[in-house]
């Protein structure tokens, strides 16, 4: 067998820490590697695979659309494209959709339509207002957006026209509003600054100081929408429509898209010739996209990840009274992290990876689970003993 993680050192750039797992098949939760390893899969591609592997829906959508139209370009009209921005707008509060091919594109196209918007209506406001450990991509814009001073200052100069404030604090967004300000860019719940909760209340006073000063509120649901906080977005649950809204991440079932949904009167301000790309709505993207969300709508997957997430995080509450070194447990749905007092997450990871569980250590001190949503109780049960047993371990271990 070729030493695979050897030719990755020797061709791939090396700007990931991957695990040391090459792995080659999956089936629901679970994938097994080129050994023939098998685990459970709480890490779900990062929030994507909203289905679990090879859904036999995603797999025949591909199959299907492949054998017929992989690709046209935007220079024409094509079938799943206007199919998924149907069931977009018919499972949302918003009117119209962009597509593109992956989360930070979306970004990057809410930040131009929010300029645009701002260019035609507010008198050239630009600025936008994000939240610190916000996390809204790696292109440029969006990473000028996004709130994590690591992430940002080895490629600055960046677009201006950002400004952080905390999370959680409205105050904050009150006091940095200025006549330039054109929108609010937040997560609903922040994912990769470690599954950040809003405080209640907080989403819905956002919402009304936007309203009050006529800013956008863009809402990145890349991580949070699909379902995967237990409700298709997770604005419902906060009592708050956006104006804006980016997806990614689930939406075509683990195949790459982007999308940026939109009130009618905002898209208007996207004309032809302001935004465009090669790939976006392409057809082979859009029909997994029309496998998912149809799945995910009428199998009615956002409760079963409701009631899902309440089995994981019970679990997970249960071993703040066994084990010292879990400090507390947060999360919505199945986008939940576990807490710890010591910086022993990678430990962590890899010990669960060695007894058949992965999961995602993401801070130094919290692991997250993102399990799909049609994730099984006895899947739940046992990665909770599995990531019991692995955290008693290391937290053991002499240093
Ligand atoms: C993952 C993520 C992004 C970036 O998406 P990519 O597809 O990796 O570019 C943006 N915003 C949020 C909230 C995310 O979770």
């Amino acid at each position: 067998m070729p030493d695979w993680i050897a030719d990755e050192r020797r061709y791939l750039f090396q700007n990931y820490g991957r695990q040391p797992i090459v792995l080659d098949r999956g089936e629901g939760t679970r994938v097994w590697d080129a050994d023939g390893n098998e685990y459970l899969d709480f890490v779900g591609g990062l929030a994507v695979n909203v289905l679990g592997h090879a859904h036999p829906l995603v797999a025949e959508a591909v199959a299907r659309q492949a054998r017929t139209l992989i690709h046209t370009s935007n220079l024409f009209y094509t079938e799943p494209m206007i199919e998924l921005a149907r069931l977009l707008v018919e499972n949302s509060c918003l009117d119209r959709v962009f597509f593109c091919n992956s989360g930070t594109e979306a970004v990057e196209a809410a930040i131009k339509l929010a300029r645009r918007w701002g260019h035609d209506t507010r008198n050239g406001a630009f600025e936008v207002i994000a939240t610190e450990d916000g996390f809204h991509g790696r292109t440029m814009g969006a990473l000028a957006a996004t709130g994590t001073a690591r992430y940002r200052e080895p490629f600055e100069p960046l677009p201006p026209g950002f400004v952080h404030v905390p999370w959680n604090d409205v105050d904050a967004i009150r006091a940095a509003t200025t006549e330039r300000t054109v929108a609010v860019l937040l997560e609903p719940i922040q994912g990769e600054g470690g599954v950040n909760i809003p405080a209640p209340g907080y989403l819905r006073a956002v919402r009304d100081w936007c309203t009050e000063r006529g800013l956008l509120l863009i809402l990145d649901e890349i991580q949070t929408g699909i379902g995967r906080t237990g409700t298709l977005f997770a604005y419902e649950q906060e009592d708050v429509e956006p104006d804006v809204m980016t997806l990614a991440k689930g939406l075509a079932g683990g195949v790459p898209i982007g999308a940026v949904l939109a009130r009618e009167a905002v898209a208007a301000h996207l004309v032809p010739g302001d935004h465009g790309t090669t790939f976006g709505a392409n057809p082979l993207a859009a029909a997994a996209g029309v496998a998912t969300l149809r799945h995910v709508v009428e199998g009615d997957l956002p409760a079963c990840a409701a009631r899902a997430g309440e089995r994981l995080v019970a679990r997970l509450r249960s071993m703040e009274d066994r084990l010292p070194v879990v400090s507390g447990v947060r999360g919505r749905g199945l986008l939940v992290a576990l807490s710890l007092t010591s910086e022993c997450a990678g430990d962590v990871v890899a010990e669960c990876r060695r007894r058949g569980l992965l999961v995602n250590n993401v801070r130094p001190n919290a692991i997250r689970l993102m399990p799909p949503l049609t994730v099984g109780d006895g899947e739940i049960d046992r990665a909770c003993d599995i990531l019991e047993s692995a955290i008693a371990a290391v937290t053991a271990a002499p240093k």
